[in-house]
C-alpha cells in the first residue's frame, strides 16, 4: 500500500501516523510499558502498534515502542535497551520465536512481565501470557473457503492448487498450515484436489519472513517447471502480502483473462491492498483480524499482571511453547471476500468506505 492510503487507513482505526520507536507523554502512573513488533513493512503491524500505544496510554501508562524490522538481532537488542531503560512491562510479536530467550532471562532477573503479542515465544519460560487469535482456525477459514469455492463438496473436480505457508520461524505457521490441511488433506488424498507441483510437506512450502517476493518468485517457478498445460484453480495463501505477490506471478503468465481465469487465492490480515484487490475480483479472500481487538486484550494482559490480578484467558492447553504451556486468549478470526467485506470491514469502522475506492 502506498503511503497515501497507509495514513488512511491508520486515520481509520483511530491511530495517528506516527511510527517507529517512539516514545509517548502521559501521566504514566503506571510507569513505562515497551512494546516490541516485528516489521513497518506490513500495514497491520503498525496497526497493532498504534492500537497498542492508544490502549495503554488510555489506562495511564507511557510507552516504547520500536519495530525490529524483520531482523532477529535487532529485535534482540532493542528489547535489551527497553530493560535497560526500566520498563515495568513488555509486549513482544518476535521475529525469531527462538531467539529471544536470553533477552527473556534478563527481564525476569528485572521481573518485568512479558506478554506475546500474536506469535507464541518458544523455549522460555519467561513468558507470562499470549494474546492472540485462534491460529488453527486461520488455516481452516482459508481452506474451507477455498473447497466451497470450488464445489468439492458436492463433488466438483478434479482441480489443481498449489500451498504456501508463512515463515518458518514463526510459531503461527504451523498452526496457519495445520488448520489449512486439516480441511484440505482428504480432497488431496481422493485426488480431488492435485498439487502439481508435489510440494505438500510444510518446509517445502513455507516463505521466509513472509516476503511477497519470495513467494512470487515460488509460484513463478512453480508456473514454468510444472504447469506447461493445465492450469492452478486454486493457491493456498497465508497472508495478503504473499497473495500480492502470487498474484503478480499469476497475472505474468496470462492468468486473468476469460480463457484463463485467476485462480481461488486466500489471504490474511485484510490489508488495504489486498482488500481492493478482492473487491476488484483479483485476490479472492481474506482472513479478517481486528487488530483494535487483539491490542486491547494485550493491554489488559499486562495492566492486569502489574495490579496483581489474573488476566482473563481462554485457552490453557494449545499453546505449549517447550518450557511451558502459555495461558492464552484467543480471538477469533473472520473470513472476508467480495460478499461481506461492506459489513465486516466497514459496518465496523475498520476502513472507511471512501479508502476502498
Ligand atoms: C500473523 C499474521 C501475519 C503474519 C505476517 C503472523 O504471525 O499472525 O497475521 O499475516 O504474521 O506478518
Amino acid at each position: 500500500a502506498g503511503a497515501a492510503s497507509l495514513a488512511l487507513t491508520l486515520t481509520a482505526c483511530g491511530q495517528d501516523s506516527k511510527g517507529g520507536s517512539e516514545e509517548s507523554t502521559g501521566s504514566a502512573k503506571g510507569g513505562t510499558i515497551g512494546i516490541a513488533m516485528p516489521t513497518k513493512s506490513s500495514e497491520r503491524w503498525i496497526a497493532d502498534g498504534n492500537n497498542v500505544v492508544k490502549n495503554l496510554q488510555s489506562k495511564g501508562y507511557k510507552t516504547k515502542l520500536v519495530y525490529g524490522e524483520d531482523d532477529p538481532d535487532q529485535q534482540v537488542s532493542q528489547i535489551e535497551n527497553l530493560i535497560t531503560q526500566g520498563v515495568k512491562g513488555l509486549i513482544v510479536a518476535a521475529i525469531d520465536n527462538k531467539s529471544l530467550n536470553n533477552v527473556l532471562q534478563q527481564a525476569k532477573d528485572a521481573k518485568i512481565p512479558v506478554i506475546a503479542y500474536d506469535r507464541l515465544i518458544l523455549g522460555t519460560p519467561n513468558v507470562d501470557y499470549y494474546a492472540s487469535f485462534d491460529n488453527t482456525k486461520v488455516g481452516e477459514l482459508q481452506a474451507s473457503y477455498i473447497v466451497d469455492k470450488l464445489g468439492l463438496k458436492s463433488g466438483k473436480g478434479p482441480f489443481n492448487i498449489e500451498l504456501f505457508a508463512g515463515s518458518n520461524d514463526d510459531n503461527n505457521t504451523k498452526y496457519f498450515f495445520g488448520g489449512a490441511m486439516s480441511v484440505l488433506q482428504p480432497y488431496i488424498d481422493s485426488k480431488k484436489l492435485v498439487v502439481k507441483s508435489g510440494q505438500t510437506k510444510i518446509n517445502q512450502v513455507t516463505t521466509l519472513r513472509w516476503d511477497g517476493a519470495t513467494a512470487q518468485k515460488r509460484m513463478e517457478d512453480i508456473l514454468t517447471s510444472t504447469y506447461g498445460s493445465g492450469k492452478v484453480d486454486a493457491v493456498l495463501s497465508p497472508y495478503d502480502g504473499i497473495s500480492i505477490g502470487i498474484l503478480a506471478a499469476l497475472k505474468s503468465d496470462g492468468y486473468g483473462s476469460a480463457s484463463k481465469p485467476l485462480p481461488v487465492i486466500t489471504g490474511q490480515d485484510a490489508e488495504l491492498a489486498s482488500v481492493k484487490s478482492i473487491i476488484a475480483g483479483q485476490q479472492t479472500q481474506t482472513v479478517y483480524k481486528d487488530t483494535r481487538k487483539l491490542a486491547e486484550v494485550a493491554s489488559t494482559m499486562v495492566d492486569d499482571v502489574l495490579n496483581g490480578k489474573k488476566p482473563e484467558v481462554n485457552d490453557t492447553k494449545t499453546y505449549d511453547n517447550g518450557a511451558k504451556v502459555v495461558p492464552a486468549y484467543l480471538l477469533q478470526p473472520v473470513s472476508v471476500d467480495k460478499s461481506n467485506y461492506t459489513k465486516e470491514l466497514v459496518d465496523t469502522g475498520y476502513y472507511k468506505a471512501s479508502e476502498l475506492n
